[in-house]
């Protein structure tokens, strides 16, 4: 969640230096979890007409680690369920080797990418909220690779390898945007920033989960656990996408983000304070409603999104 900036970078090694677990800040924590990726992945997919689905699997099938998606899918409908392992692909790059961070020594270039950068600040912008005497740019680069990322898969005249390479970030930034705590860092009174509650701890409702839990991990986990797929991803999408029968209003992407701060600034934090509390069983339950809500439109909004990017072209 630091990023890749300078700030990120002074705030790694200061607390490398402090002796700190790094794991506590850094940004391990993703986006919502692999679960919630894949139900709005699955809910874009069933809104999909068999032409659009086509149009990606085609240029899926030229990503240089579709052979890798490929492999992993379990179910009879391969073009889905390749779909379902792209939508996670700039999260898993965060642990694979072949990728570097920005302060790292780079990886050697490999055929079919741009790059071998992991790119940790694409999946967020951390827009200020909170004290205002301690109002800072927001850092991350969310708002701008939406818009990048849109204009290079719908423009004809990108070549076929950046339109591959561009699509699964599309799929998986678009649910990100409606990840909360993907949107806001929150600052207190000393100017110290939480990272999209990175560095906000909680105790999570349900005894049985790990204590305590960042308030960013913890509202990556509504949607479901990380390791649901297959049919009980299938089921838990088909109950998501039951509750939300309605398409929401396509909006821009800058719509999207701003429903995202609005969402964090109201709801995505308890209303007491006070460190390493004890999330209520009320919270709870308003938090994985609006979770659920999101990873919803996230899904429909992919869709559409898809649909109007990929209806001109011939390929
Ligand atoms: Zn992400």
């Amino acid at each position: 969640m630091f990023g890749d900036g300078p700030v990120a970078r002074q705030l790694r090694r200061r607390c490398a230096a402090a002796g700190l677990a790094l794991a506590i800040f850094s940004p391990t924590a993703t986006a919502w979890n692999a679960a919630g990726h894949r139900i709005s992945a699955l809910i874009a997919w069933q809104q999909l007409d068999p032409g659009t689905r086509q149009k990606i699997s085609r240029l899926l099938a030229q990503h240089p680690d579709y052979e890798l998606w490929n492999g992993r899918v379990a179910g009879s409908d391969r073009e889905a369920g390749v779909f379902l392992e792209a939508s996670t692909w700039p999260d898993d790059i965060k642990n694979d080797r072949r990728f570097h961070d920005a302060e790292e020594e780079p990886t050697a270039l490999l055929p079919g990418f741009p790059d071998m950068r992991r790119h940790r600040d694409w999946h967020y912008i951390n827009r200020p909220l909170g004290h205002p005497a301690t109002i800072a740019m927001p850092f991350g680069q969310l708002d701008k690779r939406l818009d990048l990322l849109t204009k290079q898969i719908g423009d004809p005249r990108t070549g076929v390898r950046p339109r591959v390479y561009a699509l699964p970030w599309l799929i998986h930034l678009v649910a990100d945007a409606h990840q909360p705590l993907h949107v806001v860092s929150r600052y207190d009174n000393t100017g110290q920033g939480d990272g999209g509650g990175n560095r906000f701890f909680v105790e999570h409702p349900v005894p049985t989960h790990k204590q305590p839990t960042s308030l960013h991990a913890y509202w990556d986990d509504l949607p479901g656990p990380p390791w649901l797929r297959g049919e009980r991803l299938e089921r838990s999408a088909t109950a998501i996408a039951a509750a939300h029968p309605q398409p929401p209003p396509a909006g821009t992407t800058r719509h999207w983000l701003q429903e995202s701060w609005s969402i964090a600034k109201d709801s995505a934090y308890p209303t007491d304070d006070s460190p390493a509390q004890t999330l209520t069983a009320e919270f709870h339950m308003r938090a994985t409603a609006l979770a659920r809500q999101r990873v919803a439109e996230a899904g429909y909004r992919l869709a559409d999104l898809l649909k109007r990017l990929l209806a001109p072209s011939e390929d």
